[in-house]
């Protein structure tokens, strides 16, 4: 389905998701500010969220909820952030004991104003979630400038699982990325790629204007790179400030991308229109070949 540039938010039929309310969800929202923790679900406004707190999981967002960069598909406010909250690692332990979760998913926003890049508090958010027995935990982080330095202090800590989205194909980087380049996500992924007992994961969103043939593309290169999941989903305009959706992609693409997908030898490819790269991130995890044994 594709649309002229000022079309309207309004999404078309099959593309609206409810946002009722639950009990789990009202709880996970109190725990959240009691905590003083973010989530990407609220602060990107995930079309899944009220599914996902409802299952008591949720994807925290650390180092802050305003970025350095500003990409023209994200709702996160871009402003200069505050200093890292040092009891940060600790608060997000307490919030995973007590919603009972098994595996964390944590991402951050771009931190390009500290030294480190925020690997240091990546770093011992995993060490603090790392003390609980069983939990895994699994990282969506920024390109850290494809920095070694920040890059090992991050693998030194030992996440489960690496995600690094690659967001889109490589021709529409530099107009919805403009702080950012294809040549350091790829480079990123490929490092990631080359570490043993590290699960790597990447995801594209479609409707930015992309081809079905770019994408096809994209998924060989990446697999290339040593990205094990795969994640597909649609594009959905946070406000009309943000970059348009170019078109609502059918579900004989998704089909013939989950195809392509296991044909190039991914461990898992989800791709859907509501599929985002922490949807269903436990289940993905725990089913593939990738999980470590316990410790
Ligand atoms: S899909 Fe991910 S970002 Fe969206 S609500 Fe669920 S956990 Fe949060």
């Amino acid at each position: 389905m594709l649309l002229t540039q000022d079309a309207p938010l309004r999404l078309p039929p099959g593309f609206r998701k409810g946002i009722g309310h639950t009990a789990n969800k009202s709880q996970v929202f109190k725990l959240l500010r009691r905590s003083r923790l973010n989530t990407v679900c609220e602060e990107a406004r995930c079309p899944n969220i009220t599914e996902c707190f409802s299952n008591q999981t949720a994807t925290f967002m650390i180092l802050g909820d305003r970025c350095t960069r500003r990409c023209l598909f994200c709702s996160v406010k871009t402003a200069k952030p505050a200093l890292p909250d040092p009891h940060e690692p600790e608060n997000l332990k307490n919030a995973v004991l007590e919603l009972g979760l098994e595996h964390v998913v944590i991402t951050s926003v771009d931190r390009d104003d500290l030294k480190d890049l925020g690997a240091g508090h990546f770093a011992a958010c995993i060490q603090a979630l790392k003390t609980i027995p069983h939990v895994t935990v699994e990282l969506l982080t920024p390109d850290f400038k494809n920095r070694p330095d920040a890059i090992q202090i991050v693998l030194d800590a030992k996440p489960d699982i690496w995600g690094h989205n690659t967001e889109s194909v490589p021709r529409l980087y530099k107009q919805i990325r403009p702080q950012s380049n294809f040549t350091t996500t790829t480079s990123l992924l490929s490092y990631l790629g080359r570490q043993p007992n590290l699960a790597l994961k990447s995801g594209l969103m479609v409707g930015l204007g992309e081809t079905d043939d770019e994408v096809s593309q994209t998924l060989s290169l990446i697999r290339d790179l040593g990205v094990q999941i795969v994640t597909i989903g649609q594009y959905l305009r946070p406000s009309l400030k943000h970059w348009p959706v170019d078109r609502y992609v059918g579900a004989e693409s998704y089909a013939r991308w989950q195809h392509e997908a296991q044909q190039l030898g991914f461990e898992a490819c989800y791709a859907g229109p509501f599929v985002r790269s922490s949807y269903h991130a436990k289940e993905t995890y725990f089913s593939s070949t990738l999980k470590r044994p316990a410790c």
